[in-house]
């Protein structure tokens, strides 16, 4: 078969897709795995009878039935939803939003794809820019998004030691130099791999250093506030005229929806609008009405607030107490756990890579993510690339437990 470039580069061997092959490569094996290895929320019970009660009062209703599953919605999304989100987030954070600053689109990985290529690649003058992450290790969802090769420019954080065995990522603003070349700053907030969230502080100068560039800020707040919440620390939303905040209802515990929420001005809203009606002609409106009601009443706050986030939250502090008792004696760091639903485990000077340690672990049961797929744009001389792992603590205690104690045994045979 004789392909285009784009065919080239979408088909091609990528990050996301060798790493998804091998996940479910491993799933599909039949083996009984203790599974720390993927992406996907929890099945929060108080959660799926949230939705559950909505679509049944959805079914028994003949109009909200067709609504549901019989109508193209806008490009831009479905109206109502809108309208509902945009007073949630007048009322919560008092943001001068109005519809029209509002775009869903199918997942939120769906908007980054149509925002990186709207701000990075050819321009018409000749140019090439391309999107700067301040900080890697970064979400591994953005590393084959552009329509070109050699896309993102990244910069290798900063490391503080902010307790015994814990580290925390910041970003290395002396080493991060914005260029012409540069079209958009992303960063996600909470971090997916990582746990991080970047301080207020942070955010207000990458908002700073954008407006002096002219250039969009865009923040994936796919785990943040308001929804799902998954934050354990203070930190203030953020958004203004000049950040494109995309929010998403997976996290939330419906990812299979396929519901991205887009805030940013007008005129990129109608480009993200225009986008969407080309690659999917009407986004879908799924989502929206299984979430309309929480959102109206904001039902959705309380729901991440009691629910969702205290969920996750036990389920953290008993893997890190499991990870205190058996890592005893090893060199390693947990990443501050601020949010997010991962652990980010450094091993320090691992001799073996990060990637040999994850086939190790496969071949014992265990399926982990080496930290390696998220170093976009990061040299492979880095070490530090190869001495990560990401671990999902959202299984069953006994399972993560287990898993957890294979994982330091490993090691420990690792470095014997
Ligand atoms: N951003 C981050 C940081 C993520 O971890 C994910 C999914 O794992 C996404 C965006 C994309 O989520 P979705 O397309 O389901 O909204």
């Amino acid at each position: 078969m004789k392909l285009s470039k784009f065919g080239k580069k979408f088909t091609g061997t990528a990050g996301i897709t060798s790493l998804m092959d091998d996940l479910g490569n491993a799933l599909a094996s039949g083996q009984d795995l203790i599974m720390m290895g993927g992406g996907n929320p929890a099945h929060v019970p108080a959660v799926e009878a949230v939705f559950k009660k909505r679509l049944e009062k959805i079914l028994n209703d003949t109009e909200s039935f067709r609504r549901l599953i019989g109508i193209y919605d806008p490009p831009a999304g479905n109206h109502d939803f809108i309208s509902a989100l945009v007073s949630l987030f007048r009322k919560e954070y008092g943001w001068d939003i109005s519809e029209k600053n509002i775009a869903l689109t199918n997942g939120s990985q769906s908007a980054f794809f149509s925002l990186f290529n709207m701000f990075a690649g050819e321009f018409d003058d000749g140019t090439f820019k391309k999107i700067r992450l301040p900080l890697a290790p970064e979400y591994i969802g953005y590393a084959d998004a552009g329509l070109n090769k050699d896309f993102f420019v990244s910069t290798k954080p900063k490391i503080d030691t902010t307790g015994e065995n814990r580290f925390k990522y910041r970003v290395d603003f002396h080493s991060f130099d914005i260029g012409s070349e540069t079209g958009a700053i992303c960063v996600s907030r909470p971090t997916n791999p990582t746990g991080n969230v970047l301080t207020d502080d942070e955010i207000v100068k990458l908002d700073a250093l954008a407006r002096q560039h002219k250039i969009p800020l865009i923040l994936d707040n796919a785990y943040g506030f308001p929804f799902p919440g998954l934050i354990f620390k203070n930190a203030k939303p953020f958004w203004n005229e000049n950040t494109i905040l995309c929010m998403s209802l997976s996290k939330l515990g419906l990812p299979a929806t396929r519901t991205g929420i887009t805030i940013a001005s007008e005129e990129i809203i109608r480009s993200m609008a225009g986008i969407n009606a080309i690659l999917n002609l009407s986004t879908g409106g799924f989502g929206g009405m299984l979430a309309m009601d929480i959102v109206k009443s904001g039902e959705i706050i309380d729901l991440s607030n009691n629910v969702i986030r205290p969920y996750y939250e036990t389920k953290l502090n008993k893997a890190l107490k499991i990870i205190k008792k058996e890592f005893q004696g090893l060199d390693y760091a947990v990443h501050e756990p601020e949010g997010a639903m991962f652990i980010w485990l450094w091993l320090k000077d691992l001799p073996i890579t990060s990637l040999e340690l994850y086939e190790r672990l496969k071949r014992r049961g265990v399926i982990v993510v080496s930290g390696h797929y998220f170093f976009t744009g990061i040299s492979s001389s880095y070490k530090h690339r190869d001495e990560c792992l990401r671990i999902t603590y959202s299984q069953n205690e006994a399972k993560v437990s287990e898993g957890l104690r294979i994982i330091a045994e490993e090691v420990r045979k690792a470095v014997q």
